[in-house]
This record gives structure tokens, C-alpha cells and sequence, in this order.
């Protein structure tokens, strides 16, 4: 394999400097797995290889303050993983966070909409987040509660999503 396996792992600084390496060689992998039973594995490293990459991420889980925690540790391995690459992150950031939003269209405000109708577009919540000012207002007449624009105090002009002009 491409890598250079150190013969252990003491730090969180040489976990970072040996995950940041396996990443730029394209050797990265679910820490968590074993090294040798990855499919594909042995074309990239050897057992040897294997062996000592699994020992690696071992070292890596018993860092001082990770204590053999593969739940939550201090310093998470894969969390680490995720964030040398960005556009992996982003996919799963966007695939977990969206939200639907409405428009008034008398004062033009944006409100998180927690009824969405069958029109409603799941928004990634970071494209929209800006745009919004807030939740809708909970409101009252002869006909009962009904949520409405804060600043209008009525539902009578709110649409699905975001202006379609803008
Ligand atoms: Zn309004």
C-alpha cells in the first residue's frame, strides 16, 4: 500500500497526520471495519498490512480520552474521515437537515412551515436558513386557531416554499 504504517499511534496529532495520509492515497475506510475483510482489501494492501491497520485504528480508539470508546470517543476517527472531505460531508449534512418553508406574500416573509402541504419542497435547511425569519404565529379569530404571518396576522396569504421569483 501507498501509506507509510507507523508501528503505533500515541497521539491524537499522528491519528490525524496517518488518517490525513490514508485519505490522500485513497486507502481510507470505515474505521471501524476490519482492514482484511474489506472487499477489494487485498488488492490494496497485504495481510501484513492489514493486520497492522487494524491495530492502527485500535491504537486510535484507546487515544487518551477515548478510552476504548467506539460510541462517542473524544476523538472520533471517523468523524475525522468525514471532514477531509467536504463534499461527503455536505451530502450527508444535506440529506439529514431540511425543512419546509412558507412565503407570505402580502409582506413577503419567509417562515419554517411545520404543516407542509404535498407542494411543499424539502429545502436543505443551510440553503435556506438565511431566508427565513422565523416560525409562524399562532393565532386566533371566530373561526378558531390557525398558525398565520406574524406581521400580517393572517394565513389568507402564505405559500408553499420560497417566492418563485427570487
Ligand atoms: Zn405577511
Amino acid at each position: 500500500m501507498t501509506t507509510n504504517l507507523p508501528a503505533s499511534i500515541n497521539t491524537i496529532e499522528e491519528a490525524k497526520a496517518f488518517l490525513t495520509e490514508l485519505h490522500k492515497n485513497g486507502e481510507s475506510y470505515h474505521p471501524e471495519d476490519d482492514a482484511n475483510e474489506l472487499i477489494g482489501s487485498s488488492e490494496l494492501w497485504t495481510r501484513e498490512e492489514g493486520e497492522q491497520l487494524n491495530k492502527l485504528m485500535e491504537d486510535i480508539y484507546n487515544l487518551e480520552g477515548n478510552n476504548g470508546n467506539h460510541a462517542n470517543p473524544v476523538f472520533d476517527p471517523c468523524e475525522f474521515l468525514l471532514e477531509l472531505d467536504p463534499e461527503y460531508r455536505a451530502m450527508v449534512e444535506a440529506d439529514e437537515e431540511t425543512v419546509n418553508v412558507c412565503h407570505c406574500n402580502n409582506c413577503g416573509g419567509v417562515f419554517y412551515d411545520d404543516n407542509p402541504s404535498d407542494e411543499s419542497i424539502d429545502y436543505p435547511l443551510s440553503e435556506v436558513k438565511d431566508k427565513v425569519s422565523g416560525s409562524l404565529e399562532l393565532l386566533e379569530d371566530e373561526g378558531g386557531f390557525f398558525k398565520g404571518c406574524p406581521s400580517c396576522k393572517t394565513d389568507g396569504c402564505l405559500m408553499d416554499n420560497l417566492h418563485d421569483n427570487k
